[in-house]
């Protein structure tokens, strides 16, 4: 089972892939976290990934796909994987395709009307200690503007303004509608509703998912 979240910012797909994969076991891979660990770890990826990152640039697409083609072929992916911030293009896509495309997939879009974003992300705020994010509307710290981790008080990012979050936007649905595309075509393509809490939000992805298991071990028993 392959699952791809995609969701806007401020739709809490990382915290929903988080929650597939304790769920479930299978590993939430993003291509952020990828990233940084590859360039930690120093890796001959990594090391290259860094150098392009250093002259400013984002890092290049093939560079990304063959990141995250080592990536879900790990011991740990066999059974399945979360995908969030991936595949971000039709390139990206088709590479995923092409590397493993026998597996049972679904892409799960996790709409939100675009006011409740930007409510959403401006009412964001960060840790600058231990980096977590919390967000104001959907989470309380268990003491007020204070970070649960470590203690730190929290801080509100400063690109989370309205301009820039309504830039953000125009390029995520810029990046994504090509996809949507794509995987409708493939017929995995699934929309579900996530201006609920978090709880609502992954009631519908647990449904989704077990009917697509389910779906999946029929066909199988039937060989
Ligand atoms: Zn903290």
């Amino acid at each position: 089972m392959r699952i791809i979240l995609f969701g806007p910012p401020g739709s809490g797909k990382g915290t929903q892939g988080e929650l597939i994969q304790s769920k479930y076991g299978f590993p939430k891979i993003s291509t952020g976290d990828l990233l940084r660990q590859e360039v930690a770890a120093g890796t001959p990826l990594g090391r290259k990934a860094a150098a392009q990152m250093k002259k400013g640039g984002l890092v290049k697409d093939d560079l990304v796909v063959e990141m995250m083609k080592e990536r879900i072929f790990k011991e740990d992916c066999r059974v399945g994987y979360v995908l969030d911030g991936f595949p971000r293009n039709i390139f990206q896509a088709r590479e995923l395709e092409a590397a493993d495309g026998q597996r049972k997939e679904i892409a799960i879009d996790i709409q939100l009307p675009e006011k409740i974003i930007v409510e959403r992300l401006l009412a964001r705020r960060v840790c600058p200690e231990c980096e977590s994010i919390l967000n104001l509307s959907l989470t309380k710290p268990k003491q007020e503007g204070i970070c649960d981790h470590c203690g730190t008080e929290l801080i509100r990012r400063e690109d989370d303004t309205l301009e820039v979050i309504e830039e953000r936007l125009k390029v995520y649905h810029q990046q994504t509608k090509p996809l949507v595309g794509y995987y409708r075509e493939k017929n995995t393509y699934r929309r579900i509703d996530g201006s609920g809490g978090i709880q609502a939000v992954s009631r519908q992805i647990y449904a989704l998912l077990e009917a697509a298991m389910a779906n999946h071990s029929e066909k199988e028993a039937r060989k």
